[in-house]
């Protein structure tokens, strides 16, 4: 391992003004993905970034989509070391409401050590962490410890519609042995983290049919079974009271935590009622003896998202409903299978079907868990990283959400993944006054460099050296 070398964190330390300038540039252009008035904006964001890498030392380009263009830079002068990809968003939010603004959304304004601005945080300032850190080690070494690629994509906000074509496209300047994704938050400030699981997902509709239309309930009511009824009942079938999903096979692949993992989880400060209180419920509530974090993370779960039938508009309106419809979804953890899961419960809600309605169920997509094994190099690299960054070893933690390019990464080049983001939980992101911590901006320059050093080891096809 290499340790941090002192002539780096000068170097990094050196830079801090000239580093926050760029942000400030970059901040400026008003990069907004959702607005079609903004088109060029995006476009000159996307040079702007082409143009940095380049003048850094990476061979930089731009990579056209069917949408907004790749800002693309690599740099593959370490022969016989592992490629690391970076991935990073130069897109961003809409401002609105514009008026809770303290200070000019696309000026880059510094309030007590805190940079405000729209992608101060999400994504540019992350993005030049990596720019900055590639800078330092080129300036010092006129070298990396290893080869190097880095893609900055233009519609992240917009739920990247382009980009599994994109990587299919160029599929060469993807290919790598390990990516690195920093478009994500610590878990609080002072507690570095490394995000190393994120939960699956599969969804589904269930239709449940009665009388061929609405009925007079005072005609029919009384011969014919409820539609509501048969699905309300299906739904409250598919949790137990004690927050368990009760289809056979369903927690198949579902690991346990080990006692360290419990213990780390434990240690993490986490109020049950503020939380509560924060989410407008009079208490949290899930799998029995399980600790919340855990829940979020690390089991799976299954709610109902939404249900309808009949009439709801104003006043009564009489009726055996002639169908009533129901959405439901499951997050997924560790080994489980989501294809295996989307037909284990299809049969488990079909089973339920009650006499006197036609019940029927469909799916829609797939995705599987990501687990990146904390224990793979490249984490433990990005630990070691962090830890002289921070001053303090990560903690590992989950995310219950699933993040698009990390899927595609995942799905379409079956890469280890290491999500290291240095946002803090209050930078309200996608709102009014995003900002960046400078000091987080500044340690997290340090780490991504440090992280690369510590890179230098794995050995390409993703073993340790
Ligand atoms: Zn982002």
């Amino acid at each position: 391992m290499a340790g941090i070398d002192p002539e780096l964190a000068q170097a990094c330390d050196r830079h801090e003004a000239r580093n926050l300038e760029e942000l400030k540039r970059l901040i400026a252009i008003p990069s907004i993905s959702a607005d079609p008035e903004h088109r060029d904006d995006v476009r000159r964001c996307c040079e702007h970034v082409v143009a940095r890498m380049n003048e850094i030392g990476l061979s930089a380009r731009v990579l056209e989509t069917g949408g907004n263009p790749l800002a693309y830079g690599e740099w593959m002068h370490a022969p016989g070391k592992a490629t690391l990809l970076v991935y990073g968003h130069y897109d961003v939010q809409p401002v609105d409401p514009i008026e809770l603004w303290h200070s000019p959304p696309f000026e880059g304004t510094v309030r007590d050590g805190k940079i405000f601005g729209r992608g101060s945080v999400d994504d540019k300032g992350q993005v030049l962490m990596h720019l900055a850190a590639i800078a330092a080690h080129l300036a010092v070494r006129g070298r990396l410890p290893i080869n190097l690629k880095v893609v900055v994509e233009g519609e992240e906000e917009i739920g990247s519609p382009n980009f599994d074509a994109a990587v299919e496209r160029y599929r060469d300047a993807f290919a790598a042995d390990v990516a690195a994704i920093s478009d994500t938050a610590m878990y609080a400030q002072d507690v570095p983290s490394l995000t190393t699981s994120l939960r699956g997902l599969v969804h589904w509709e269930i239709r449940v049919d009665g009388p061929a239309q609405d009925t007079h309930s005072g005609y029919f009511g009384g011969i014919v079974r409820n539609p509501i009824e048969a699905l309300a009942t299906i739904v409250a079938a598919l949790k137990d009271d004690d927050g368990r999903v009760p289809v056979p096979g369903f927690y198949d692949g579902v690991p346990e935590l080990d006692e360290s993992q419990a213990a780390e989880l434990a240690a993490l400060a986490f109020d049950e009622t503020v939380e509560a209180e924060a989410l407008g419920v009079p208490q949290l509530w899930g799998e029995r003896g399980r600790h919340p974090l855990e829940r979020m993370w690390f089991r799976p779960t299954l709610e109902c998202n939404g249900i309808w039938g009949g009439y709801s508009g104003p006043g009564s309106k009489t009726i055996v409903p002639s169908f009533a419809t129901a959405k439901i979804s499951a997050r997924l953890v560790g080994e489980q299978d989501p294809v295996r899961v989307r037909d284990l419960v299809a049969r488990y809600v079909e089973r339920l079907a009650p006499a006197g309605v036609r019940v029927s169920i469909t799916d829609d997509g797939a995705v599987r868990p990501i687990v990146v094994p904390r224990d793979h190099p490249a984490v433990a690299a990005a630990a070691r990283a962090m830890e002289a960054g921070f001053g303090r070893a990560p903690v590992f933690i989950g995310t219950g959400g699933s993040i698009g390019p990390v899927a595609t990464f995942d799905r379409l080049l079956g890469l280890p993944q290491v999500l290291i983001g240095v946002g803090l939980p209050d930078d309200a992101i996608h709102a009014p006054n995003e900002k960046f911590s400078l000091r987080q901006f500044f340690d997290g320059i340090k780490t991504i460099a440090y992280f690369y050093d510590e890179l230098a080891g794995l050995r390409p096809g993703g073993g340790s050296g």
